[in-house]
């Protein structure tokens, strides 16, 4: 009888909770009899298996204990020739990040010299890879006195050989007040230097071969001068009064940011026209509002008494008297100009315009105030060698922006922006009167300024709040050979972000 018979069987027992007849109860007991026999007989046959099983399991993991330790002799780590692995080594020095520190690469992660004696060896083998070293001065009593751990910077030292230049970032809390004297013996060979936080004085006697000074958080620095022939860059973020006193016309990269106070605009404008030889200058400054109605209405000087900065490349502004600025300065190799958080002038960029005669190839517009479409199309007009134009919270796409661009709406005139590849436009909210023109309108656009006469595509960006729209025969941006930032989608939007919509507009 099979299982299913004898339960169907016994179905009104197995149901209930009636009790057996004597005869049942007979024959049930003897299938209990059964059934404990067959699981015994089942438990010892799991007990026989797993013991093996087991036996498998500790044979299966011996193999694997030894497999691995040959497997690492074959891994090909072992085989990156030491050129390479020295390669890797420096690639650990990630660029630091701060917008007031001109060129930072960071120390080498110590890690790599802890994962074994060859990796340790050949990192210890290359000067150049502890040529970058960090210095944090800390208080060591716990009394506020504070000093550089000076054994720890000696040892590093040594391991940089005595040829290397040296890039040196040195760290102290504000209150700490004490000089890296431990720099004096290294001064021919410095070429970076970075002083973050507290202050402490820079040795007196000349830096041979200092290329690059930052100095952040370097509020009431009273330096002597600092004697420094080869200096070619500046990062400063404090006050323009603290600006360490360096040669000045030798400098061509300069970036400020002075936000930490009120900046008097006659200040800027004495720094800068000391800065003749400047090919970038990046600044951040704020102003007080009094000053700013006093300063905006001081007429610009004539075009000969403007400064004149001859190979100043980039300019990135974020400066409530921007035009006020821009009046005063002649730029003839300017390339990229970034404004950011100031008012807009047409009649101003005109005159800086026709008199630097600049071929401007990159213009940035951030959070301008007072700039509509009549001005957006008198920058292209006085512009037209621009190829690439970046707006966020400036620019709206309306029909009458995108009607301005497009090339059937100029008989008898030439095409704005004849040589324009890129449009982004990062909207943070509505115009006036709400309307944004339809995809259609825009490719339409698009297709006119195409020589080939093909027709523009919408492409999909995977974003709700991205429109990617190309043109046939699209030009990728490639200023200097890098697509900007803002095309490659990396755009970070300070305000309201969350209800940013970005368009890119390809040609
Ligand atoms: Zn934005």
């Amino acid at each position: 009888m099979g299982d299913s018979q004898v339960k169907s069987r016994y179905h009104h027992l197995l149901s209930t909770n009636d009790e057996p007849s004597p005869s049942e109860t007979a024959e049930i007991r003897k299938i209990v009899e059964q059934r404990e026999t067959a699981i015994g007989q089942l438990e010892a046959q799991i007990i026989e298996l797993e013991e093996t099983l087991n036996v498998l399991k500790d044979r299966h993991k011996r193999e694997k204990d030894l497999l691995f330790p040959f497997q690492s002799a074959l891994a090909p780590i072992r085989r990156v020739p030491c050129d390479i692995l020295i390669e890797i080594f420096l690639f650990t020095r990630d660029w630091t990040d701060g917008s007031s520190v001109i060129r930072g690469l960071a120390p080498i992660t110590v890690g790599i010299t802890h994962v074994c004696s060859h990796w340790r060896r050949v990192a210890l083998s290359v000067p150049m890879l502890w040529s970058i070293m960090e210095a944090t001065c800390r208080t060591r009593d716990g009394e506020g006195t504070y000093s550089f751990n000076d054994s720890q910077i000696q040892t590093w030292l040594s391991r940089a050989g005595s040829l290397s230049p040296l890039d040196i970032i040195c760290r102290a809390p504000y209150q700490a007040s004490v000089s890296p004297t431990w720099m004096n013996q290294y001064l021919h060979r410095i070429r970076t230097i970075s002083l973050i936080g507290g202050c402490f004085e820079l040795p007196s006697e000349t830096f041979d071969v200092l290329e690059v000074l930052n100095m952040s958080g370097a509020y009431g620095r009273r330096e002597g001068d600092i004697s420094a022939p080869a200096l070619l860059r500046l990062g400063f973020e404090g006050g323009i009064e603290d600006l360490p006193r360096i040669p000045y016309h030798q400098l061509t990269h300069l970036h400020l940011d002075l936000t930490t106070y009120s900046t008097r605009p006659s200040a800027f404008l004495a720094v800068l026209s000391r800065c003749s030889a400047l090919v970038e200058l990046r600044a951040l400054c704020y102003l007080e509002a009094s000053l700013m109605s006093a300063y905006s209405s001081i007429p610009p000087p004539e075009d000969h008494e403007c400064i004149v900065m001859h190979n100043l490349a980039a300019f990135s502004m974020s400066y409530p008297l921007v035009p006020w600025l821009l009046a005063r300065l002649t730029l003839p190799a300017l390339k990229t100009l970034q404004v950011e958080r100031t008012f807009w002038s047409s009649s101003i960029y005109h005159s800086f315009q026709s008199r630097s005669s600049f071929s401007l190839k990159s213009i940035v517009l951030i959070h301008l105030r007072k700039m509509n479409y009549l001005d957006f199309f008198d920058l292209l007009r006085d512009t037209p060698s621009i190829r690439e134009i970046t707006s966020c919270g400036t620019l709206f796409p309306t029909p009458t922006l995108i009607a301005g661009l497009a090339s059937d709406s100029h008989q008898g005139f030439s095409i704005l922006a004849p040589n324009l590849e890129y449009l982004g436009i990062c909207q943070i909210s509505f115009p006036d009167n709400g309307f944004i023109v339809h995809d259609q309108v825009v490719l339409d656009m698009i297709s006119s300024r195409d020589p080939s006469g093909q027709r523009a595509v919408c492409v999909e960006s995977g974003s709700p709040d991205t429109k990617i729209f190309k043109s046939h025969s699209t030009r990728e941006p490639s200023l200097a050979g890098e697509i900007p930032p803002f095309a490659m989608e990396q755009h970070l939007c300070e305000d309201m972000p969350k209800n940013k919509t970005v368009h890119h507009f390809f040609f």
